[in-house]
């Protein structure tokens, strides 16, 4: 049996100019958080959750390695299990997830099951693939986040890429992985 679903979406790049004042530096913040991950020894990925006021609720890095290699411990989703267990889903409705790179299929389907209103991203996941490659660490699942948001069932925004800080983000991916792996 052969399926076939047309799935839509549409990307625009977003410029810093085009957020809320204080949204750069939540950005800048989360490429920080990644940075810290790196050197706790796990991949470098970060991301934080605010609440409309820009106030800081939530900060999350990548936790594969120091978490005794669990496949799931992704920022994101990791962030989105803490925060699922003290906000309700109508809370996280009217929250924002700030998060260094576009969400792979997994942690936006966390994002969805949460019923988080908004992520702003930084770095293409098709650059990202790029850096990474096939390298078993990260091997991209280049299946666009908001391609997984088309096929739910209730909308969540989607803002990014933000070419402006990708460079930030991709020079802790500087040598770190092995692509042709
Ligand atoms: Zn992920």
């Amino acid at each position: 049996m052969k399926v076939t679903k047309v799935i839509e979406w549409e990307v625009k790049e977003t410029k810093l100019s085009d957020l809320k004042p204080f949204e750069a530096a939540l950005l800048r913040r989360a490429i920080e958080i990644a940075k810290e991950s790196k050197e706790k020894g796990n991949h470098p990925f970060g991301c934080l959750l605010a609440d409309e006021q820009g106030r800081i609720l939530m900060e999350q890095g990548n936790e594969e390695v120091t978490g005794n290699g669990n496949c799931t411990a992704h920022a994101e989703t990791e962030l989105m299990r803490r925060a699922s267990q003290v906000y309700s889903k109508d809370e996280l409705a009217k929250m924002t997830m700030y998060n260094v790179a576009e969400a792979c299929s997994m942690c936006t389907g966390a994002m969805y099951w949460g019923n988080l209103g908004r992520t702003v991203y930084i770095c293409r996941e098709s650059e990202l693939k790029r850096v990474t490659g096939a390298d078993p660490r990260n091997p991209p699942l280049d299946l666009p986040s908001r391609a997984v948001i088309a096929c739910g069932q209730k909308p969540m925004e989607i803002v990014g890429p933000i070419l402006e800080l990708e460079a930030d983000f991709l020079a802790l991916h500087e040598g770190y992985w092995k692509p042709s792996a």
